[in-house]
């Protein structure tokens, strides 16, 4: 095999210090994983680097600490044997080389005390197995048994050992051999593929926040249809996100036909990632149909239906967050939002008025460029000319939502009568009328009828208040 040396990949300072470190406590040590992969493919300097001791990574760790003129601080974590600290912009973690043996029902081995290859033998795939040396005497030489090097060449995700057992073992690695699928454009290879469909069903020992982290990975990737096809596939999906695969398959009645939804919200999906990188908006683009599957329904005049999908959804991804234990708060409430009026500007791009446009502003109020976004996201038709139509009418919407918002400042509103004034000038206590009257004014503005301004709303609130019967206080 011949000796590659990579040294250039070793010019952070604190690699000389690992070094020394190393020879002082008469140890091996190796960088391995993220850092070497990343550094052939290219990806920039990681910043995590995974340090492996062929003895106590805890000790190594202190040596170093103690070699740094800032002496900084090392976490130690007992219980896995490992110990953190960070210097000069990167983070390193030691860990001693060890051994693992798994049983049935846990993803946690038993570990024992082992070589560089035993350590190697127990990483997920030959690109991750991947060691530099950092002893003084072979500095800097690879250190790639599984032949890793090939394997990024040609863009290859394989295991180092039997890949049934090694997702068997830890089936967290079928989440992660997707994710590095759709993050670095590399294809599964074979066994791989067929090792991860037969073992799917045991993603369920899996805790949901590691499977999350893994989604997210996935869909911040450049295409994530290609993570989330492989999801699919392989049988994980059903698994994690049921809601999309009810979106599967097309249904066929006196001769019409509906899109097929699954391919069609991946495919939004992919359009939203050339647009934008908030995690949260492509997880409303793959949420935004969930609700057409309970919805679906066909009607003898007017064909398939999804009606009040848009609301159905939206509470479906309450359900979907809380049962992934992801975060309950306001990113939710935004894919919710998202979620829920993803059809208002398409329904509006048939006729453009003002005051549905002011309407939209008001209800979408700071989100009204992402459900735009969304919506222009969401046009996948593969006839030209009504692919053009619908860019150039979501056109029209764009331009007029700046115009009006520049007339009108409907986007954060606030009302321009006050509660209280509305009280002094009809002499009320709190009470529903204040309630009425500024309603009224709310929607005599987003209708046109008044001006968003001072003036013209209050003499609209006298009339009003005359209308309900209310007479003007003696203050
Ligand atoms: P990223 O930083 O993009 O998540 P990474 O490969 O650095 O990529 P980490 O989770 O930091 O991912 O893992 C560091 C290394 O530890 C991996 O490169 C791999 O060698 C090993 N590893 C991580 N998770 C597993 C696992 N579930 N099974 C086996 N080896 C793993």
């Amino acid at each position: 095999m011949p000796k590659h040396n990579l040294k250039n990949a070793l010019q952070h300072p604190v690699f000389n210090t690992i070094s020394k470190a190393t020879s002082n406590l008469q140890l091996e040590s190796y960088v391995i994983g993220g850092f070497v992969r990343d550094y052939i493919l290219k990806r920039g300097d990681a910043k995590d680097i995974d340090i492996v001791a062929v003895g106590s990574g805890i000790a190594l760790a202190e040596e170093v600490s103690n070699l740094l003129p800032a002496k900084p601080k090392v976490s130690v974590f007992k219980n896995y044997g490992t110990a953190m600290l960070k210097t000069a912009g990167v983070e390193l973690e030691f860990v001693g080389a060890r051994k693992e043996s798994y049983t049935e029902d846990s993803r946690n081995p038993a570990v024992e005390n082992g070589t560089l290859e035993d350590d190697q033998n127990r990483r997920d795939f030959t690109i991750n197995a991947l060691a530099i040396s950092v002893n003084d005497a072979t500095f800097g030489d690879l250190l790639d048994p599984f032949d890793g090097l090939k394997d990024i060449e040609n863009k290859i995700i394989r295991t180092p050992l039997d890949p049934d057992i090694t997702y068997s073992d830890d089936p967290l690695r079928m989440m992660r051999a997707i994710r590095f699928a759709s993050q670095l454009d590399f294809t599964i290879e074979k066994e791989s593929l067929e090792a991860i469909t037969k073992n799917a069903d045991r993603i369920k020992i899996i805790s949901k926040e590691r499977i999350v982290d893994e989604l997210h990975k996935i869909l911040a990737s450049e295409i994530p249809s290609k993570g989330f096809g492989l999801l699919h596939k392989t049988g994980l999906l059903p698994f994690i996100l049921p809601e999309l695969i009810a979106l599967q398959g097309i249904d066929e009645k006196d001769g019409q036909r509906h899109k097929d939804n699954f391919w069609h919200t991946l495919e939004v999906v992919d359009n939203i990632s050339q647009m934008t990188n908030d995690l949260w908006l492509r997880w409303a683009a793959l949420l935004h149909d969930i609700g057409k599957a309970p919805t679906k329904r066909f009607d003898k005049k007017i064909g398939w239906t999804f009606h009040g999908h848009e609301f159905v959804g939206s509470k479906m991804v309450y359900k979907l967050f809380k049962r992934l234990k992801m975060p309950l708060n306001e990113k939710m409430k935004f894919v919710q939002k998202m979620v829920l009026m993803s059809s208002r500007p398409i329904v509006l791009a048939s006729e453009v008025t003002d005051s549905a446009v002011r309407r939209l502003v008001f209800d979408a109020g700071e989100n009204v460029e992402d459900l735009m976004t969304l919506c222009e996201a969401d046009i996948t038709t593969k006839n030209p000319k009504k692919f053009k139509k619908y860019h150039n009418n979501f056109q029209l919407v764009r331009d007029k939502i700046v115009e009006v918002e520049e007339r009108d400042h409907v986007r954060n509103f606030q009302p321009p009568v006050s509660g209280e004034e509305i009280m002094k000038t009809f002499d009320l206590k709190p009470s529903r009328e204040i309630g009425l009257i500024k309603d009224a004014i709310k929607e005599a503005i987003l209708e046109g009828e008044i001006p968003n301004e001072y003036e013209a709303a209050k003499v609209f609130m006298l009339k009003k208040g005359k209308s309900l019967g209310l007479k003007e206080g003696s203050k």
